[in-house]
């Protein structure tokens, strides 16, 4: 795919679907910056792996729901690569519970992660794409952003405003070279699915018509797609990439 020499930023990149998706933006040949919120070790494992590839690679600490970490953040981005062409919004987290018992805190640091730093970081990062008069912006939604899911009601909130926002921000960029997409996975084996039983796995993979869950690869190619030349008439859409669980 074409990505060689382009740079990157991905959120949330130093494990699970961030990590591979990092990974495999550096496999088609882009440089990458790694932000983290967490351990800095696991980011720096990313980096260094990015970097026996033959790419450029850093890491970047920022929480992504806090606006000015954020522009410094792409300041630094900006400052190290010279321009920014892919921006993956990655980063997010689930604090689920039914709705009668879902605590006013417990939704506001899930729409604040998952929604707010979707829209602070394309922010951050539009002025500099418009300058250049192209980019790509990739947001992970999920499945149940579609469909709806009891007991996550805060996380179904956000990721079904991540599709109205990436169809937004598709519109007003469009016209300065830059598309916007979201990729919306279904079941993928992580650390955030890893809280679910084996009785619980076994329930989800009878209704997933490809009898298999997802992988991070399985994600991180379709990212690398829209992140390409390839994609270059798409723009606003929703891909669901869940082994056809939500069709
Ligand atoms: P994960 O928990 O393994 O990784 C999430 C990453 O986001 C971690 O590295 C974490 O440190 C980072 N992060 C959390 N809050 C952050 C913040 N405020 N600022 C910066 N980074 C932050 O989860 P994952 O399964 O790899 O999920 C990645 C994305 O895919 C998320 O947006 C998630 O909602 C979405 N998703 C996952 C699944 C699944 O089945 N695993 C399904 C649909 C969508």
């Amino acid at each position: 795919m074409k990505i060689e020499g382009k740079n990157a930023l991905v959120t949330g990149a130093s494990r699970g679907i961030g990590r591979e998706i990092a990974l495999e933006l550096a496999r088609q040949g882009a440089n990458v910056a790694v932000n983290y919120a967490g351990s800095e070790k696991m980011a720096n494992d990313v980096v260094d792996e990015i970097k026996s590839l033959g790419r450029e690679a850093f890491a970047v600490q920022a929480d992504v729901a806090d606006g000015d970490a954020v522009s410094n953040m792409m300041k630094r981005v900006i400052e190290q690569f010279g321009s920014i062409d892919i921006l993956v919004n990655n980063a997010g987290i689930t604090r689920d519970n039914l709705l009668m018992r879902m605590k006013e805190e417990d939704w506001d640091a899930v729409i604040d992660t998952n929604l707010k730093g979707v829209f602070l970081c394309t922010k951050a990062v539009t002025r500099q794409m418009m300058k250049q008069r192209s980019g790509r912006i990739i947001n992970i939604s999920s499945i149940v952003g579609v469909g709806g899911n009891a007991g996550q009601a805060n996380y179904v909130a956000a990721k079904a405003g991540v599709i109205g926002l990436t169809k937004t921000t598709a519109k007003e960029l469009a016209s300065r070279g830059i598309t916007v997409n979201a990729v919306a996975p279904g079941f993928i084996t992580t650390d955030m699915t890893d809280q679910l039983n084996e009785e619980m796995k076994a329930e989800m993979l009878k209704q997933i018509p490809l009898a298999r869950l997802g992988e991070p690869q399985d994600i991180a190619k379709v990212v690398a797609f829209l992140a390409s030349e390839e994609s270059r008439y798409m723009t606003g859409q929703t891909l669901h990439v869940d082994g056809g669980m939500i069709m």
